[in-house]
């Protein structure tokens, strides 16, 4: 078999290898109906299974309440930073936006141009390295929700605990930290996910929404950006992104034949421990870009000495087979993104490679 990379991607990002290796071998003749799942409808009984198992195991793992919908809708996270606001932000209510970066950031500036919104809290001031304390989250009474990101891909910080906005909706971006650790879904009145870090390939999103909230929703929104559209008919309203459930699907019987979401933190823990270790005993040489209380398990930013130093460092790591050091042209410096299906060997692999590089250069 031909060697895999280690891959550090930040999305579309690394998916398990026996989850690919079970789509190859049922690539072409899907469950001996002579045809790959791409080829039939998505009302058939074998698609309607596919699409019906993948809502049972994201109930299943991350334990989604009663009372909630799980829905399965295309256009990216990015459709939900305007989708959310055009169902739940209603003339003569504000929403609050917990502002930690990139991503935060354009889901507020989507919800700028469609209603009032308000910073419940900012990382700003502090370069975005530290997520805003739980308690400094300003959730006004009668807002319309309170949105935060639970992960910033590009900064690489995590929320470590979530706010409790007692009677005020709140809502989670969940795409790059989505299922690397169990999360209390009944705090949350919606959470939603690019399928393509942590669930899968890209072409799906994953909400999970609350029917309290589903019932507030605003009239007059066109029928592809209403959830109600999609909670009527088990996300099957038009034709659904079919790959990508298909192997969203085979991704969340991996999850949970690795220990669901404990298994997936502690896993996680493990392997992301090796490169901030190996952040934290360079001496300097490597320097963290996150406070350690606001560290992503997910995306894993460090900076070199020298912009000289950090091209070395990216040339070497290409030629030893890593992929995906770069960090995001807004922050530069590097990213490891760490994300469920990354290797335990890649990680150590990594933090081998960055002694060994210190070692060298320091
Ligand atoms: N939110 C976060 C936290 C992300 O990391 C991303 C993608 N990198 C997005 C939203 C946008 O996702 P999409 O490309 O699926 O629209």
């Amino acid at each position: 078999m031909a060697k895999r990379a280690y891959n550090f991607n930040p999305g579309p990002a690394a998916l398990p290898l026996e989850v690919l290796q079970q789509a190859q071998e049922e690539f072409v003749d899907f469950q001996g109906i002579g045809m790959s799942i791409m080829e039939i409808s998505h009302r058939s009984k074998q698609y309607e299974q596919v699409n019906d198992e993948a809502q049972s195991l994201v109930k299943e793992l991350l334990g989604v309440p009663a009372g909630y919908q799980v829905l399965f809708l295309q256009g990216g996270a990015s459709t939900q930073f305007a989708m959310i606001p055009m169902n739940f932000l209603p003339q003569g209510k504000a929403a609050g936006y917990v502002l930690t970066g990139s991503w935060a950031d354009k889901a507020y500036t989507e919800a700028k141009g469609i209603g009032e919104t308000y910073v419940a809290a900012t990382g700003e001031a502090g370069g975005f390295r530290s997520i805003p304390a739980v308690s400094d989250i300003e959730a006004r009474p009668g807002s319309a929700y309170v949105h935060l990101t639970s992960n910033e891909t590009i900064a690489g910080s995590q929320f470590a605990a979530y706010p409790d906005t007692g009677s005020v909706p709140l809502i989670g971006d969940f795409s790059s930290d989505i299922m690397c650790r169990p999360v209390d879904v009944s705090k949350f009145s919606l959470l939603y996910a690019g399928a393509q870090k942590n669930l899968g390939p890209s072409g799906v999103t994953l909400v999970i929404v609350s029917d309290e909230l589903l019932g507030q929703a605003s009239k007059g929104v066109p029928t592809m950006l209403r959830y109600d559209t999609h909670s009527k008919t088990k996300s099957l309203y038009n034709t659904p992104p079919v790959y990508s459930v298909y192997i969203m699907n085979l991704v969340l019987k991996w999850i949970k034949g690795k220990g669901g979401l404990e298994g997936m933190e502690q896993f996680n823990r493990d392997k992301t421990k090796l490169i901030y270790d190996a952040i934290d005993g360079s001496g300097g040489f490597y320097q963290g870009l996150v406070d350690a209380n606001s560290r992503s398990l997910m995306n894993i930013t460090f900076a070199l000495g020298s912009e000289e130093l950090e091209k070395k460092f990216i040339q070497e790591s290409e030629k030893e087979g890593f992929v995906g050091l770069k960090g995001h042209r807004d922050v530069g410096h590097m990213r490891a993104s760490t994300y469920n299906a990354v290797p335990y060997e890649s990680c150590k692999a990594l933090a081998d490679f960055m002694n060994e590089f210190r070692q060298r250069n320091g």
